[in-house]
């Protein structure tokens, strides 16, 4: 306790008895703004260190607190402070960029030291040096190469930068360098007081997820506030903050997720920082749960202030040591000067202080060219240094996180996330459960089922994390508007920041590249083209019709009647067709022509039925024109037949594709695809002449034959008419549905090779850990057994197993396509029948009229007759009637015999 007593007793006669003591005593003067608190407590507080631990000198300080706007006042007070005090050994100040050139121009004409630390600037040219002043502030070229190097160190390909003023551009002017060389879209705004919401929404609609602000530390809580009200502190929004003192700000308060950036020059886990935070009670010190020194979040003025007081008294000293130094008098007037201040200030630019909070303090050409950027990291809350810049090493960034300090931040990152999982529904990918009881409704997770739930929740598993389903609006894959720059479906909604994952049937596109990060795929494909099998046609009976136009067969039954009656002229004109009608008589009174109509027409439809007719004629013109018919009928029938077969095959098989060559060169079946796709795209960008048609066709085609899903486009294949529609699908798609569907199949190969991916933002940190998930899931099988599961097993999978393939028994004929043939018989001897009934009845009358018999009688005895089967013979009622009636003997009827044994009268 007395030992206590007297250190403590020590200290206040050191610092108060210094005239007591033969100590040179020496006066700074210090100018500070109402508001510096900080700075001026760092400066009282390093010259109180000095004093305590020094006896040689001591320094007494003057302090002024001028306005921060008003040159005059401040030049007033600084001429006032000389007045009336005995000399300084120099002037400190004003914090403010504003003033300080006022001060500096009074020190500069006076030759006094003015030690600065205000922020380099346009107003303060690095070029226009003074020999007596010191500004231990970095220098802005060397500040502008450290931002712009830790922008490039992020790696982010598109950015917005939002800056305050004319000083943020001078002061971002590297990175703006940055982004005109290759960076694809950088947008530059200003904010404007109070309300940052107008530009932030911009920022947001814009799709921008990593944003630089160059802003005063003062209101960066307020925009990052409005920032949050607007949903974009969500996570995976990185911001990167140039503000030297963002790192004090206490981010827990604004609860955010986002990954927040930011430099310090003061090192925030260095002892010497912890050693000025606690004596001065300055910044904020955040313990750490090691044994490390805790974090000390001091600003970057007040450790300037520090580091400057500290340099000036100890170089001082230095010199005092071998060179007593003199201080006299010195006024705004400038008659007196700084006796040892030339001497005193050079000494300081070439003298290089190791041991400061700010790092390394180097002097060239009069000014600071020594600077370390600590990069700092704030995620989730929690603060650490990422990496560091120095102006030694301009061109790089050292990264002093570990690779397993990393992954240890993303791997807590990822447990304490709730992941939101972007997806839509479509078979098998995602679908609605049905609930075992149908009053249940099902919420949540718990309403959807599918391969990609699946695997999210293996993945899930494995890496410890939850997650919850989120369907997309309008169910869309991602395609980008190029007119109004937007992209819509999955891939916004990653953009957006409203999922951390997308996961469907989504294909790895390079377009969809450019503004999401995939994981591995998953999954492997190819476009290809469903198709149905060949289906049975509409009934044809009469199908054996088709090879012959309905014209050709019309004209040949012109041509069969035409000929009919030219014959039957014909044979009447040519002298030949006149025959003997009694061969026993060499030299008849009369000569017979058989041709009448009814032979005509029968020997043209005996040669058209290639059967022949027993009688021919004799004649040279009827001969003539008889060869012609045949000639046509030969040509006919042979076509005829040529034709039957190919027509009844084809007519049966349908329209038939091989690949998509056959697909395009015809323009019977219309073909589509899924509007919007990348199955779409494929073919809007394809360079192939065979993939242009065919986008020429279907963009061409009306109606359209775009469908807005694979359901619609697979109902669209099925339910149209004559298989006129094939769909481009992707072959996993196909797969599934000729897995169940047994109507359908896929025609062809594939026309490219791709992959299904988990979307996610760019530099997500947490995609190396999915992507390992997924290669794990590949070795070990589990990505095959969900397929398996998927695609064989649910929701009717494997029915189409044992559906035999098309063989050649289904090109057998069927009735179905010859039928019509046995109608025409049918109906033939049908007419053959009536005609039969007609003859029988006109015979009965004609013998009941004859033999003055009643009509019923005589039908009897005929019908008795026609069913005495075993009787060959019949009476000749006419014969008999001859008998009785010998005069009618000599009459003309004439009973021409036939070689078939059939009797024909013939009466003229
Ligand atoms: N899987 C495709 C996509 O991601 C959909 C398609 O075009 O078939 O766009």
């Amino acid at each position: 306790m007395s030992l206590k007593f007297i250190s403590v007793f020590l200290v206040w006669w050191l610092t108060k008895a210094e005239y007591v003591l033969a100590i040179d005593t020496y006066t700074i003067g210090a100018v500070f703004h109402e508001d510096s608190n900080e700075i001026e407590t760092a400066f009282k507080c390093a010259v109180k260190r000095f004093n305590t631990f020094n006896n040689a000198i001591f320094f007494k300080t003057v302090i002024r607190h001028v306005p921060k706007e008003n040159p005059f006042a401040v030049y007033e007070a600084v001429c006032k402070m000389l007045d009336e005090n005995k000399g300084f050994a120099a002037l400190f100040g004003p914090p403010s960029t504003s003033v300080a050139d006022v001060v500096d121009s009074i020190a500069s004409k006076i030759e006094l030291p003015n030690m600065q630390m205000q922020s380099p600037s346009s107003l303060w040219p690095e070029d226009s040096s003074n020999l007596y002043t010191i500004n231990v502030h970095p220098n802005l070229r060397n500040l502008q190469k450290g931002i712009a190097k830790t922008v490039e160190s992020l790696q982010w390909k598109t950015y917005a930068i939002l800056y305050q003023d004319r000083d943020s551009i001078i002061r971002l002017q590297e990175v703006m360098k940055l982004s005109s060389i290759g960076k694809e879209s950088v947008l530059l705004k200003k904010l404007e007081p109070p309300d940052y919401r107008l530009v932030l929404k911009e920022v947001k609609r814009l799709g921008y997820a990593h944003i630089i602000i160059d802003y005063d530390s003062t209101y960066l809580m307020e925009i990052l506030q409005q920032a949050k009200e607007l949903g974009m502190l969500e996570y995976l929004y990185n911001y990167f903050l140039t503000s030297l003192d963002a790192h004090t700000l206490d981010f827990n308060q604004l609860d955010c997720i986002a990954n927040i950036t930011t430099i310090t020059i003061t090192d925030t886990n260095s002892k010497l920082t912890y050693g000025f935070a606690k004596e001065c009670s300055l910044g904020r010190i955040i313990p750490t749960n090691s044994t490390d020194i805790p974090t000390t979040l001091v600003k970057h003025e007040p450790s300037l202030m520090w580091d400057a007081a500290n340099f000036f008294m100890n170089a001082f000293h230095e010199l005092h040591l071998t060179n007593h130094q003199v201080v006299r008098k010195l006024t705004c007037d400038g008659e007196e000067r700084g006796i040892h201040s030339f001497g005193l200030a050079n000494y300081m630019k070439i003298r290089p202080i190791p041991n400061t909070i700010t790092g390394k303090i180097n002097f060239e050409n009069d000014h600071r060219s020594t600077l370390t950027l600590q990069v700092v990291e704030i995620m989730q809350g929690r603060l650490r240094k990422t990496a560091y810049w120095s102006a030694a090493d301009p061109e790089s960034v050292t990264v002093v996180r570990t690779e397993k300090e990393q992954q240890e931040l993303i791997d807590l990152y990822i447990k304490n996330t709730t992941f939101v999982v972007s997806s839509r529904i479509g078979q098998p990918y995602l679908m609605y459960k049905k609930p075992e009881d149908p009053d249940e409704v099902l919420e949540g997770n718990d309403a959807f089922e599918g391969f990609s739930m699946d695997i999210i929740d293996h993945i899930a598993k494995m890496l410890n994390f939850s997650y919850k389903f989120v369907l997309t609006k309008n169910n869309k894959y991602g395609s980008f508007d190029k007119e109004k720059k937007t992209w819509d479906g999955l891939i916004k909604d990653i953009l957006d920041r409203k999922a951390h994952l997308a996961i469907c049937d989504l294909t790895i596109t390079q377009e969809r590249r450019s503004a999401v990060d995939f994981s591995l795929p998953f999954m492997t494909l190819g476009i290809s083209i469903l198709y149905t099998k060949p289906k049975p046609q509409e009934r044809d009976i009469f199908a054996f019709m088709n090879p012959l136009d309905i014209v050709v067969w019309m004209y040949i039954l012109a041509a069969y009647v035409s000929i009919t009656l030219v014959m039957f002229f014909l044979t009447r004109l040519a002298p030949g067709d006149w025959e003997n009608p009694n061969p026993n008589d060499p030299n008849p009174e009369e000569l017979e022509n058989i041709w009448d109509l009814k032979n005509a027409s029968w020997l043209i439809l005996g040669s058209t039925m290639s059967q022949g007719c027993d009688i021919l004629p004799k004649g040279i013109s009827s001969r003539m024109g008889i060869s012609m018919w045949w000639f046509l009928i030969l040509i006919i029938s042979s076509s005829y037949t040529a034709n039957l077969s190919a027509f009844l095959t084809t007519s049966r098989m349908g329209p038939t594709i091989d690949n998509a060559e056959s697909l395009a060169k015809q323009n019977k079946i219309k073909y589509g695809v899924l509007n919007g796709g990348s199955t779409m795209a494929f073919f809007k960008n394809s360079n192939f002449s065979t993939y242009q048609r065919m986008w020429a066709q279907m963009s061409q085609a009306k109606p359209s034959v775009f469908v807005n899903d694979n359901a619609e486009g697979v109902k669209r294949v099925k339910t149209t008419k004559n298989q006129l529609y094939a769909f481009l699908m992707e072959s996993s798609s196909i797969e599934y549905e000729t897995e169940r569907d047994c109507e359908l199949k896929q025609v062809g190969g594939r026309l490219d090779n791709k992959g299904y991916g988990i979307a996610m933002p760019v530099n997500a940190p947490f995609r190396g850990s999915i992507n390992s998930c997924i290669l794990k899931m590949q070795e070990d099988g589990t990505l095959r057994g969900f397929k398996e599961k998927w695609w064989k097993q649910m929701h009717g999978g494997g029915a189409c197993k044992n559906e035999p393939e098309a063989s050649s028994s289904d090109m057998k004929l069927a009735l179905d396509n010859i039928g019509g043939v046995f109608v025409v018989v049918f109906f033939g001897v049908a007419i053959a029948c009536i005609l039969a009934l007609a003859e029988f009845f006109w015979n009965v009358h004609t013998i009941s009229v004859e033999e003055r018999k009643s009509h019923k009688e005589v039908t009897m005895n005929e019908f008795k007759f026609f069913l005495s089967v075993w009787k060959t013979k019949k009476r000749n009622y006419k014969a008999s009637k001859s008998h009785g009636s010998l005069s009618n003997m000599t009459d003309s009827i004439t009973i021409k015999s036939k070689s078939n044994g059939s009797l024909q009268p013939k009466e003229d």
